[in-house]
């Protein structure tokens, strides 16, 4: 029986490498222009070496936490669509309420510059690019097709976190390399645009009255970039070709000279493949560190003295300056710095480090909210010249508001 109106729900997928996120919106929620957090939500997560856990939590509070022996994606997702169903966690009273499906993907290319309804041929296109992201396409394109394969009926969205940087210029866009790379599309693409654009529109709730014409985003999770944006338009980030590129990240190195590259296949003869898991995954905070890619371990073990530790954090604020100037550059000045994801929202020391270093531009952090969690705040002084603000990015959210938009034309 199909559902009715008010039962309609939207059910979001971010399924990635090691981590499949879910989320489950009402569709009443799409009346309000404020994002809300979901009914439910899941993490199933299957990269550690032992076994799988599910983590699910409901809007009324109810969590349920298990260990899974499958480490496998088609497992995880039933599992997680079982506690939407039974349990303390049930939102749903039959499959039949999921309305409409939408899809995190991360590499679109410049095939697609908004959301698109899931055919064929965009699943064709979505493999085209597995060479370009070859650590997150395939991922997600198997979360698109094993919900195909549960909910044959239910239509689905792919969201890019590649589309809204499709306004860079190519000034910005292109790489200094031979013109034929601009033939064969090695170009800058730039990653985290659901994100970006989030906290773009959102920091214009928070300062209705201001001037915000030029915002630089700072999306500090796992992954990490950020974006210039001039009234409202994707001028320049920090990632690339890949989300290799830019700021030191948790275990990616993020922009090195490209000769060390060579340097270690020819010299020391190591794989490309072995090259390509060295930089994603043994870099960054992780690899300076020697043991972690976790901003909160680095920061503890730093305050026991761990001298490895303070190098990587010390780094990772290095890389942070340097692009951050670089954005303002482009953006010839800023009126909004926005700090948002993991790190962003959650480490007063990060942002108080990269604010102290762009005093010289009458940055000036309010310490008291700087240090008092904020969520959706302004923490710059009165006196700042620059609004910063601390925004609780919502991707699923958004991910979800594209997916309202279809349901409604369909
Ligand atoms: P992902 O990119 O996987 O979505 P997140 O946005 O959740 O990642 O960010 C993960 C990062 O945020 C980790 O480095 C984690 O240590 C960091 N983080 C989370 N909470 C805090 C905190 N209280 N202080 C410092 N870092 C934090």
């Amino acid at each position: 029986m199909p559902a009715s109106e008010g039962d309609v729900k939207i059910f979001v997928l971010n399924a990635g490498s090691s981590t499949i996120k879910a989320s489950l919106y009402g569709k009443s929620v799409f009346t309000q222009s404020e994002a809300e957090d979901p009914l439910w939500h899941g993490v199933f997560d299957w990269g550690k070496e032992d076994s799988a856990t599910l983590k699910v939590t409901a809007a009324n509070g109810e969590v349920v936490e298990q260990k899974c022996e499958q480490k496998n994606p088609a497992n995880g997702i039933k599992l997680l669509l079982d506690t939407a169903t039974q349990g303390p966690t049930k939102v749903l009273s039959s499959f039949s309420e999921i309305a409409i499906i939408g899809h995190r993907v991360v590499h679109g290319g410049n095939l697609f510059q908004k959301p698109v309804l899931i055919t064929p041929e965009v699943e064709k296109a979505i493999t085209e690019l597995f060479p370009l992201a070859p650590l997150h396409n395939p991922y997600n394109l198997e979360g698109i097709n094993i919900m195909g394969q549960l909910l044959p009926s239910v239509p689905q969205v792919a969201v890019f976190d590649t589309s809204f940087h499709q306004s860079l210029r190519e000034d910005a866009y292109l790489y200094p390399g031979p013109y034929a790379w601009k033939e064969k599309n090695i170009r800058r693409y730039g990653f985290h645009g659901i994100s970006h654009q989030y906290c773009t529109e959102r920091c214009k709730k928070i300062l209705p009255n201001e001037k915000t014409d030029k915002i630089v985003s700072c999306h500090l999770g796992n992954g990490a970039s950020l974006a210039a944006i001039h009234e409202g338009k994707s001028r320049d980030t920090t990632m690339g070709f890949t989300p290799l590129e830019g700021l030191m990240m948790g275990s990616r190195s993020g922009s090195i000279d490209p000769s060390i590259v060579f340097f270690l296949q020819k010299e020391q003869h190591i794989s490309p493949d072995k090259l390509v898991h060295m930089l994603n995954y043994e870099s960054g905070l992780k690899g300076i560190s020697g043991f972690s890619e976790d901003m909160r371990s680095i920061l503890k073990a730093i305050s026991e003295g761990n001298v490895k530790a303070k190098l990587a954090y010390d780094m990772y604020v290095h890389s942070l300056k340097r692009n951050l100037g670089a954005m303002i550059g482009v953006l010839e000045g800023i009126d909004v710095l926005i700090f948002t994801a993991g790190i962003g929202e959650n480490s007063p020391e990060i942002r108080e480090s990269v604010c102290k270093a762009f005093s010289f531009l009458g940055i000036d952090l309010n310490d008291q909210k700087n240090q008092s969690l904020p969520k959706d705040e302004v923490i710059s002084s009165s006196t700042s010249k620059v609004h910063v603000l601390v925004i609780s990015t919502k991707e699923e959210w958004m991910i979800a508001r594209e997916c309202n938009k279809f349901y409604a034309s369909l």
